[in-house]
């Protein structure tokens, strides 16, 4: 088997007019791990997917799919890849079992074999009993899984992912996740780009934050935490007017203090002593929550923005 990695790039860019939405990018994905594109909107997650998704050609830099050029290449490439996009675009025409069988008839199956690929697919995503329903009244995560199983159809070795669950509630998402995990645990490639911190770090082996076009963060969730934040943040409220002269006071309990319109987050080795230090000083928080980092706070120390405003 191929040790290349199934997706590189190297100083990738791309332009729209004088946007530039991937500024000068530099991954590599390997065969079976899931990575992530993390960032807010407008981060450039979408545009660096449509170019590995080979429909957006690249301006500049180099970019290798299972090792073959997307410009030269795109029909060999898309053959051997599955492609979710964030508005699913199914057919409304046709019903649940039929959007799979067209599709698959149009990878060559046989319609014998594209009803039992159908079938075995309506399982995983565990749609069976809505095979003959109409696309337009099944919910949002249904939609979702629908889309995830067409793009399963011809058995791909790397799927790619737009912000799989955005609008999905709590529920359709964690059953969208342990289908993914599922996914990776037969040996697939998943791509995924989200804004949600929390499903990177539920599903990401690793991931790159992106902000503004550019590489902000790689590595593991847990090594992007371990390595770029202290381990606890407390999240301080006070009651008071303005947070300026608490935030103050605070920076020598610290590793790190941030000051958030409606709080405060004092990041350090041990989140109890810090508060406990807070309090010798005198400063009673009006509410105090000690956790533990998050990519969400990588990406707060690195850009000082918050990932979902
Ligand atoms: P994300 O997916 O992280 O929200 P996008 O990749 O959609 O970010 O967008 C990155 C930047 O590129 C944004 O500034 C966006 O406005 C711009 N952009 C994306 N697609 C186009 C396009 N087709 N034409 C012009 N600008 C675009």
């Amino acid at each position: 088997m191929s040790h290349q990695p199934v997706v590189f790039a190297e100083e990738l860019t791309k332009e729209f007019g004088d946007t530039t939405a991937v500024d000068s990018i530099t991954f590599g994905i390997e065969r079976g791990e899931v990575f992530g594109i993390l960032g807010p909107n407008g981060a450039g997650k979408s545009t660096t997917m449509r170019m590995i998704s080979t429909v957006s050609p690249v301006t500049s830099g180099t970019l290798r799919i299972l090792e073959m050029d997307p410009q030269a290449h795109g029909p060999d490439i898309r053959a051997r890849m599955g492609i979710i996009p964030q508005d699913n675009l199914l057919d409304q025409h046709l019903n649940v079992r039929e959007n799979l069988t067209t599709y698959a008839r149009y990878f060559g199956m046989s319609r014998s074999r594209a009803r039992e690929r159908a079938a075995e697919l309506l399982d995983f995503v565990q749609l069976r009993e809505r095979a003959d329903s109409e696309v337009q009244p099944l919910s949002g995560g249904m939609k979702r899984r629908l889309a995830i199983a067409r793009a399963l159809v011809n058995d791909p070795e790397l799927v790619i992912l737009d912000e799989p669950t955005t609008g999905l509630d709590p529920q359709a998402r964690h059953l969208l996740w342990e289908r993914l995990f599922q996914l990776k645990q037969r040996g697939t490639t998943l791509i995924l780009a989200t804004h949600y911190m929390d499903e990177a770090e539920q599903l990401c082996d690793r991931l790159i934050i992106m902000d503004h076009g550019r590489i902000v963060g790689a590595g593991s969730p847990r090594t992007l935490i371990s390595s770029l934040v202290p381990p606890e943040v407390v999240e301080l409220r006070f009651d008071a007017p303005s947070l300026n002269d608490y935030a103050g006071k605070l920076t020598e309990i610290g590793d790190r203090v941030e000051q958030l319109p409606d709080r405060i987050l004092v990041f350090g080795d041990n989140g109890d002593a810090v508060v406990a230090e807070i309090y010798r000083r005198g400063l009673p928080p009006s509410s105090v929550l000690v956790r533990r980092s998050t990519l969400e706070d990588v990406f707060l120390l690195k850009t000082g923005r918050r990932l979902v405003d």
